[in-house]
């Protein structure tokens, strides 16, 4: 894909993610590989209203290249990019359900959502909750780095989840699929569930590895 054809790509996914109510306000930001670095969606910008022309351009450092300063987040990129090579584009929201799975107190660390789904298996595997640091803080760049090795689906209590995919669109349908199924789960909190087995889980990941 050509960069300029990526450029739109990213303004297009972002307006769907915001139009949908995915991430309100200025949150949310993505970013996708290119020759020599990264393009990023700017920092304080709104999913919804993106310029391709102005997005920013990072070299392979993380250092601005051109386009408008990159998201304040682009190190919760970087890590997990650090950790992932063969990542092309990675999407970090602040979505409603997702959220509020990372907030319950009784989640599980080891499985903040447990095999609900078959789609949910195939698109995030296990998903990997971070603890708690304040936005900015290097120490949340470190636990994100610790986890990105053997999780490309990382949820930041009290925060919200980074997704790293093969390309852009893969990376927003499974954001939009963790997204969809803690919805689910929380709608399910209280009922006896019938998740998927261990058998059933791995079969998957035979079938489909991610
Ligand atoms: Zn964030």
């Amino acid at each position: 894909m050509t960069e300029a054809k990526l450029r739109e790509e990213i303004c297009y996914f972002g307006k769907s993610l915001f139009d949908r109510g995915l991430t309100p306000g200025s949150s949310g930001n993505i970013s996708a590989r290119v020759d020599g670095g990264w393009l990023m969606t700017p920092t304080n910008s709104c999913l919804g209203r993106l310029d391709p022309a102005t997005l920013s351009k990072v070299d392979d450092q993380g250092n601005p290249i051109s386009g408008d300063k990159p998201t304040k987040e682009a190190f919760l990129h970087m890590s997990m990019y650090a950790e992932r090579p063969a990542a092309g584009a990675i999407v970090h929201l602040h979505s409603t359900h997702s959220v509020a799975v990372s907030v319950l107190a009784d989640t599980d660390p080891d499985q903040p959502i447990p095999p609900i789904t078959a789609y949910y298996v195939m698109k995030i595997g296990k998903l990997a909750l971070v603890p708690y640091y304040a936005p900015g803080d290097p120490t949340l760049a470190n636990a994100v780095k610790e986890v990105a090795g053997r999780h490309h689906a990382v949820l930041l209590a009290n925060h919200g989840p980074v997704v790293a995919g093969k390309d852009l669109e893969t990376a927003v349908y499974a954001t939009e699929e963790l997204e969809e199924t803690a919805k689910l789960y929380l709608m399910l909190r209280g009922e006896k569930l019938k998740i998927l087995s261990l058998e059933r889980v791995n079969e998957l990941h035979r079938k489909y590895p991610s």
